[in-house]
């Protein structure tokens, strides 16, 4: 009888061991632990010009590689990432990433673009331009190369991000405003702020050729970027009616599962490379007003 007494207390020793090794930290410890051992890769989506078919570029988009391998989408941890401000290390490691990754990409070729996503709180503080620009001379890319997004939640302050906005441009960047038309969307910060681009939303995008309520919309805003002398920039292209229909309303740019999903640094640069040889370069600067 002693026999399996004693092989239950072990098994539950050994259950007992398991279970304490795989206890999890709470998501806040999780993420301070994915920053300091800087868990995140960074993929890049096609930024398209869509009449011509060349890709200008790339928004780089960050995901969270934890450490038994699996991706963690982005909409998942910036959220806890924003209301830690453990999305100002996050930012610094995108950058980093993509100096990394691709600046000698960007220094061979000065037509091509890297799209950054910036929160609210990069925005507010404006803390990231002087170490951005440091980084980018370090490694001989230029300012005009990096774009700046930022969602209407980065626009709340709005002296804030007019001030942080106003630098970034002075120093050759240009600045977007992501999600166009979900946030906030005050007409009156449009006039305002110093801005090179709107990204029109996917959630418009989706209703282009539906006949919806909402699909009445999407016009309207491509031709307030018009007005105010904006580029305009679509999210989520999946079919060439969305693409013929956008370049038939002189929608300039675009990105979407139609011409290319995020992906590493090095499959993104042979797709550059292969459209390059196809298509030819793009303009070297783009920017709406000087
Ligand atoms: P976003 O900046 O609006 O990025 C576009 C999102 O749409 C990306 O999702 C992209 O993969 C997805 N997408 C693009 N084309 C298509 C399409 O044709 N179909 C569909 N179904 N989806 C498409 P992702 O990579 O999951 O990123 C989600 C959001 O997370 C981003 O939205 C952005 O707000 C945020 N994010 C990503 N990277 C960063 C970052 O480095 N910093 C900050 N602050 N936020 C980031
Ligand atoms: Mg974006
Ligand atoms: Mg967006
Ligand atoms: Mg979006």
């Amino acid at each position: 009888i002693l026999l399996p007494l004693g092989m239950a207390i072990a098994a539950l020793l050994v259950g007992v061991v398991v279970w304490m090794s795989r206890r999890r930290l709470s998501p806040l410890g999780e993420l301070t632990r994915a920053v300091r051992h800087r868990e995140f890769v960074v993929h890049y989506q096609p930024l398209m010009e869509l009449k011509s078919g060349i890709c200008v570029g790339a928004e780089a988009l960050v995901r969270w590689r934890r450490p038994d391998g699996t991706m963690v989408r982005p909409d998942l941890f910036i959220p806890l990432a924003e209301e830690s401000r453990l999305i100002l290390p996050i930012t610094d490691q995108v950058i980093d990433a993509v100096i990394a990754e691709l600046g000698p990409t960007l220094v061979a070729d000065r037509s091509l673009h890297i799209a950054i996503n910036f929160s609210a709180d990069d925005i507010k503080t404006g803390r990231m331009l002087p170490l951005l620009e440091e980084k980018l001379r370090a490694a001989g890319i230029k300012p005009q190369q990096i774009w700046l997004e930022a969602t209407e939640r980065g626009f709340l302050d709005i002296e804030a991000a007019r001030a942080t906005m106003a630098k970034a441009r002075a120093m050759g960047h240009s600045v977007a405003i992501d999600d166009f038309g979900t946030g906030y969307s005050s007409l009156q910060y449009l006039q305002d702020l110093p801005l090179d681009a709107l990204k029109i939303d996917k959630s418009f995008i989706d209703t282009i050729g539906r006949g919806s309520a909402t699909s009445s919309v999407t016009p309207h805003i491509i031709s307030m970027a018009k007005t105010l002398g904006l580029f305009s920039v679509a999210e989520g292209i999946e079919t060439q009616e969305q693409a013929d229909s956008l370049i038939a309303q002189g929608v300039e740019f675009g990105q979407g599962w139609l011409y290319g999903k995020p992906v590493p640094a090095a499959a993104f640069a042979a797709f550059h490379a292969q459209n390059k040889a196809t298509k030819g370069s793009a303009p070297e600067i783009m920017r709406a007003s000087p």
